[in-house]
Formats: C-alpha cells, structure tokens, sequence
C-alpha cells in the first residue's frame, strides 16, 4: 500500500527510464490555470513485485485520487502477479503445468487472455515466440547461477518438453490441455507487459489518464504530461553505463525492451542470452537488444523478446508487415565497434 508518494527515483535495473525532469512541478499549467483551480502535480510509486520494481507515475490535481488509484493498481499487479509466476509453485500458471496435462483444465480469465495471447504470438512469429518453453529457460536459469552450460542430452530432454504443438486451447470452456508430459508454461516474456496493460488500465479507469506504469522496462504510458508533447523514454545501450540509443517521445503507447545485456551466459566464448531459439534450445547470440512500441504493453513485451530470437534483418521485416507494430533493433559486431542500429520507418517519428 503506497504510504507515501516519493518523487522519482532511477534504478540501473530498468531498461528504460523515465527523463528525471519529467516530474518537476508543472509550471506552465500553474499560469494557464484558473487562481482557483489545483494545477496537476506530478505523483511517482515504487514497490517490488515480479523480482523487480514496479513504478506509477502520474499527473492530477487531487493527491487523494492519486493514492486511492495507485493503491488499487499496485492490488492488481500482485493478484496478477500470484497468477502467472513461474518462480511461485503455488501459482496458477505453475499448478496447471500439471493439472492439465492430458486433462483440458479451465483456467481463470487472465490466464486464459495470457493464453490466447501466447498462442496469437506462437502463430504470428512461426514459433520463434513460444512460451512452452519453460523446461529450457529453468536449465538454463539454474546453469547460469553456477556459470555452467547445460549439456546437449539436458537440452535435447528439455526440447522434447517444449513446444505450442503440445498445448490445445479450447475457447468455449476456455480451458487448456497439454498433450505432452513435463511442458511448462513460461510467460516471462509477456507477462511483465500484460501486467502493465491492467495496472494502466486501474489508473486510467480511477481517473488517471496521464499516466505511465513501468515493469522493468515494459511501459504503458497515457495522455502526455501536462505542457509537453509526451513521455520522454530514454531506449537503454548495449553496454551497462552507456549512452542510450536513442530518446524517444511518447504518450498513448506502449514500449519494451528485451536483450542479454543484463541476463547472459557464455558459451564457448560466445555471449547467449536468456532469450532462447526454441528451435535449437540454446540462447540468441548477444549483444542484441530490441525496442518495440506497440498500442499495448503485451505486445510490445512479445514482440521485443520474438525480435531477438528472429534477429534485425527478419524482425523488421516482420514488424513492417504488422500494422501499429514499429521495432528497433540494435547488434555489435565486435566489441570495438559502434552498435549497429536499425529500426522499421515509423519507429517514433
Ligand atoms: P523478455 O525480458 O521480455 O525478453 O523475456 C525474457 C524471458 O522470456 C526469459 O527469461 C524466458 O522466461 C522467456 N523466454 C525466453 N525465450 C523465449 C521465447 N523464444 N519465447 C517466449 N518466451 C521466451
Ligand atoms: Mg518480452
């Protein structure tokens, strides 16, 4: 329960951040405005939640508003937040890898919207987004703690439990069944976005419109800060400490950012992310890392983690063709060069 409002704060953890200044007492509002009318004042939260920190940021005149809607919106992250976990065995998410397998099993409503989301993502990027995948990512997790690398007979044996082949959805019980024993859901690359989508979706609903939600870089963000043309995102570098790439200007939109550059393993010498080709079960080469803006947080999640397992030159081919869908993606060929920066045409015009 938000205590007490703090002004912004900046955690290294976050891909994106948040211009410092955007928060600064809105002046210009304050001459525009009425003697009698409160002049919106810009409200920031954080708590942790997902392994990371969640942050409300919003404009509005009455504080009151602000704590009730932030309140309500930090509910709805942890209520999600028990529900898709792959970390928590109590989570629905975690149960059904079980209860569903060979037995079509209902689920709730937001995980069957997780649900059809995924399998939407599975067909439109032709398996290179799959979140069957979690037998692979766990080996890989718990190799990584230890700085070892998964042997080719772990990785076959997680292959064989991965796959949307193996899951059947049926709409109108909107239940799940897995046909194939051990596979287990991991949602980590769409559910930080999703998550987001319901939060903004709280605060807009309790009178929040210019607002923004950020869940370790998957933003969802409102109308534009009062006096300005948007939310200024700054999109984070291939390198820790570096420049960012770029500063984009949003409002209205959504943007997330996936790549190795905090999650990696090395093999061979190679850097491999935590992202994984589930056609070969090994980790998209590095450093790469994706932006994408999309009208929602899912998507822009999805599609950010799908783009670094088709790589630049085929994921912006594939974002071209998806209307509302514009993606930035940026490579290194070698460690002395400068990073290779491509994006689709309209990415932040
Ligand atoms: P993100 O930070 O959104 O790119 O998500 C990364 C997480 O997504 C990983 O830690 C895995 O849990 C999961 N993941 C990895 N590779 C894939 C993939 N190809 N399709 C779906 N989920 C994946
Ligand atoms: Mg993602």
């Amino acid at each position: 329960m938000p205590e007490q409002l703090s002004p912004l704060f900046y955690s290294k953890k976050v891909l994106i951040v948040v211009a410092l200044s955007l928060i600064s007492r809105f002046v210009a509002a304050q001459e525009e405005s009425p003697a009698t009318a409160t002049p919106p004042q810009g409200y920031e939260f954080s708590f942790p939640a997902l392994g990371t920190l969640v942050s409300f940021t919003a404009y509005a005149a009455d504080e009151s508003q602000v704590q009730a809607a932030f309140e309500l919106a930090e509910k709805r992250v942890h209520e999600l937040e028990a529900v898709l976990t792959d970390y928590d065995p109590a989570s629905e998410t975690r149960k059904l890898s079980e209860q569903a397998v060979r037995r079509p099993t209902r689920v709730s409503a937001d995980l069957w919207r997780m649900l059809v989301s995924c399998d939407a993502w599975y067909v439109k990027t032709d398996g290179a987004f799959d979140a069957s995948l979690g037998k692979l990512t766990r080996l890989w997790r718990k190799h990584r703690r230890v700085k070892r690398v998964p042997s080719r007979a772990e990785i076959e044996s997680a292959l064989a439990q991965t796959g949307w082949q193996h899951v059947v959805l049926d709409t109108e019980r909107q239940s799940i069944e897995l046909l194939q024993e051990g596979v287990q859901l991991d949602f980590g690359a769409i559910g930080k976005g999703y998550i987001a989508d319901r939060a903004f979706e709280v605060l807009v609903d309790s009178g929040l419109s210019c607002c923004l939600v950020n869940l370790s870089g998957n933003l969802r963000c409102g109308a534009a800060p009062p006096g300005r043309d948007g939310w200024r995102i700054d999109i984070s570098p291939l390198k820790k400490g570096g420049r960012p790439l770029r500063r984009i200007v949003i409002a209205n939109q959504a943007v997330a950012t996936s790549g190795d550059l905090w999650q990696f393993t090395l093999v061979d010498g190679q850097r491999r992310s935590h992202i994984l080709d589930p056609s070969t079960g090994l980790g998209v080469v590095g450093p790469i890392a994706a932006t994408a803006l999309a009208p929602s947080a899912t998507e822009a999640d999805a599609c950010a983690t799908a783009a670094c397992v088709m790589g630049a030159e085929q994921a912006i081919q594939f974002v071209d063709s998806i209307p509302n869908l514009e993606l930035l993606v940026a490579t290194q060929v070698d460690p002395e060069s400068q990073p290779l920066v491509t994006s689709t045409a309209g990415f932040a015009k």
